[in-house]
């Protein structure tokens, strides 16, 4: 399943814009007249050259040729990659259910029986908001917090509400072994700055948020007072608990998320309310090693969980129920559940339902999806080629390392030894995910009973990890996804099959083109085993120190120079900032580089070619509202700054497209930078 916890990934692009998909030729339902205005103008501008804004120059007259249909939030290349992919996976998924092609394994069973459910709209219709009952009446038969201790493990397992979770988590100082991890719970809103004194998105969006939600619980049946009062509870406690999360500025790196913790104070904090009991229960043992994931919140818990809240936390666990689970119940309440999102984005309409259910089956199933596409439509000769090229790229950065002037020798060959144990993960996994062949579909049961026993063998799981070795090879991203990852524990980088098609990768590119796309990709997510993240971590994925002092002062003067890029760059109605950007930033850096210089060592290297490519892999166009929130919640910088800002670092971008002192592009050589 789509892993919703915090995740310590470091990916090329946000997740969730890659999970939208758009056919340039649907035909346009429904205009919002601004907009079109908006895009009519833009089209009428002239398209401005390599000089004045590489970005647009190579981007402008392909993103508009795209019109954004009202449910979309972004166009672009990763749109029409997604297209691609959903085309095949449609039909892959229609010829399952028709019989017309076998299911292989018993996991593709499920698959099936899974598809026909989430596909059976007028079964979700009649059941209504019927599946959730049970769980409601569990919730308001909460007598009193002594009750809601004694029931803990009963809690915990049924992945019933709480401002907490509890997970297996790699170690810090031993990443091959489980440890427990408390977590925080979300948030309403997108980010702590949302909830800073005086913010108006903040506002607009709680308001928003307020009034579905109402909408939501009268939908399944309660009064409008009661729900009134419900979601005030809820909103009021969502406060508490932001009260207590650590900014998120402040929590940018892996080793920012995970504070190991002595069991003694584990229990000091959550003793009142027995987690550590349940947990104790549920795992089979009490856990040696335990984590909090902020410890500001985990400090909080005992408030949140205090006599004081308890009337709160109730109303908390029904919204919060209620809201998690609209995607799996009627359309009514489908539709209800999307209005927050459609007011984060900026769409101006929920997804039509069958491109929902089509969402929801590839990404709950997205190992047994994905390994079939990638064995059908990317295949093994060409996960070899990606390979070679992997190692050629990684060959590159050793030999850069090697002549590294300003880390010392001892520094350089660890740095060096990061590469030598990468792990390398290509388009499609060869087994299932270890939780998948525990998924069991009961076609009998509601969608959302399945839904609920999926994340019920996730829970399961996860706590009996604890103290267990770690899985290898876990996709931690769907095979099918336009994207790419590097895990810092696992020093691993993850290609999947969904970013190796054009402009990324193909066959039939040039060197130039290749290097330039997927080439790119492939230094980026090396480059994140050096950001100020993975810099914390060795070889083998142990959180330690390998860098001498006056080294690491190098490398911090380093991103200072980074950060001064970016920093304050004005663009979507904001600014970039360079702190929150900055290990993105840097992974831009390294992989220009690295491919660059990787080229260089082939027949006729086109550098015009190369940074064009490097252009379209980032033609994305995102609604300005969820471009103005990435600006925030995103350590991902805008798309055309991610552009325009590296490619000035380097002297071939200048010669291949004639940029001179004066030029909007140019940048003075004084703040140039090759991080790598
Ligand atoms: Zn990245």
């Amino acid at each position: 399943m789509v892993n919703k916890k915090l995740t310590l990934l470091s990916t090329l692009a946000i997740a969730s814009m890659t999970m939208t998909s758009l056919s340039p030729s649907l035909p346009l339902l429904w205009q919002d007249s601004q907009l079109t205005a908006v895009l009519a103008q833009e089209s009428e501008d002239e398209i401005p050259d390599y000089q004045e804004d590489f970005f647009q120059a190579v981007n402008k007259e392909y993103l508009d040729s795209f019109e954004m249909a009202p449910d979309e939030i972004s166009v672009g290349v990763n749109d029409e990659l997604d297209a691609n992919v959903e085309k095949e996976l449609k039909t892959m998924l229609a010829d399952l259910d028709s019989g017309k092609r076998e299911a292989k394994t018993k996991e593709e069973e499920q698959l099936i029986n899974y598809y026909r459910l989430v596909n059976d709209f007028e079964g979700r219709d009649k059941a209504g908001a019927e599946p959730l009952k049970t769980y409601f009446e569990e919730i308001e038969g909460l007598k009193d917090p002594a009750d809601l201790t004694s029931k803990m493990s009963h809690w915990i397992e049924s992945t019933l509400p709480l401002p907490f979770a509890v997970y297996a988590t790699p170690g810090l100082e031993d990443p091959n072994t489980n440890e427990l991890m408390i977590g925080s719970g979300n948030l309403i809103l997108p980010d702590t700055a949302y909830y800073e004194e005086g913010n108006a998105d903040g506002l607009a969006l709680m308001d928003v948020y307020k009034e579905s939600s109402i909408k939501l619980l009268e939908a399944m049946g309660y009064s409008h007072e009661d729900a009134e009062k419900h979601v005030q509870n809820t909103i009021d406690y969502d406060k508490l608990m932001a009260s207590y999360r650590t900014p998120s500025e402040e929590r940018m790196n892996t080793s920012d998320n995970i504070f190991p913790t002595s069991l003694e104070d584990a229990k000091k904090l959550t003793d009142d309310f027995g987690l550590m009991d349940a947990v104790t229960e549920l795992v089979g043992q009490t856990p040696e090693k335990i984590n909090v994931d902020d410890q500001k919140f985990s400090a909080g818990l005992k408030d949140m969980m205090s006599p004081d809240h308890f009337d709160q936390l109730k109303s908390w666990m029904l919204v919060n129920l209620a809201n998690s689970a609209t995607g799996s119940l009627s359309e009514e309440l489908r539709l209800i559940g999307s209005e927050y999102d459609m007011a984060k984005s900026g769409a101006e309409e929920a997804k039509p339902k069958d491109k929902a259910a089509y969402e929801d089956v590839i990404y709950t199933f997205s190992d047994v999806v994905g390994n079939a596409y990638g064995e059908e439509f990317f295949g093994e000769e060409a996960r070899q080629d990606v390979r070679d090229l992997t190692n050629d790229i990684i060959d590159m950065y050793k030999e850069r390392l090697k002549n590294n002037e300003w880390l010392s020798e001892g520094t350089r060959e660890k740095a060096i030894e990061k590469l030598d144990k990468m792990g390398v993960m290509v388009g499609y996994g060869d087994n299932y995910n270890k939780n998948t062949p525990d998924y069991v579909i009961d076609p009998e049961k509601s969608l959302y009973e399945n839904v609920l026993g999926m994340a019920k063998v996730d829970q399961i799981n996860s706590l009996k990890d604890i103290g267990q070795a770690v899985a290898e090879d876990q996709w931690e991203m769907a095979p099918f996804e336009v994207n790419a990852y590097y895990n810092p524990t696992e020093n691993l980088i993850c290609l999947p099959a969904g970013i190796l098609q054009e402009p990324f990768f193909s066959e039939n590119q040039s060197d130039s083109q290749n290097y330039g796309g997927i080439g790119n990709v492939i230094g980026h997510e090396l480059t994140h085993a050096f950001d100020t993240s993975g810099a914390e971590f060795d070889a083998e994925g142990v959180f330690t120190n390998w860098w001498t002092d006056e080294d690491y002062k190098a490398f911090e003067d380093r991103t200072q120079k980074m950060i001064a890029q970016f920093d304050g760059y004005e663009i979507h109605g904001g600014k970039v900032d360079g702190k929150q950007t900055l290990n993105e930033n840097v992974a831009d850096n390294g992989g220009l580089t690295v491919a660059l210089e990787a080229l260089k060592r082939k027949d006729n290297p086109d550098f015009k070619e190369y940074f064009e490519t490097y252009a379209k892999t980032w033609a994305v166009k995102l609604r300005e509202e969820y471009a103005k929130m990435s600006l925030t919640t995103d350590e991902h910088g805008p798309v055309e700054v991610r552009v325009d800002v590296p490619v000035r670092n380097f002297d071939e971008f200048y010669e291949a497209f004639g940029i001179k002192e004066g030029d909007p592009m140019y940048m003075k050589p004084e703040d140039r930078i090759i991080f790598w």
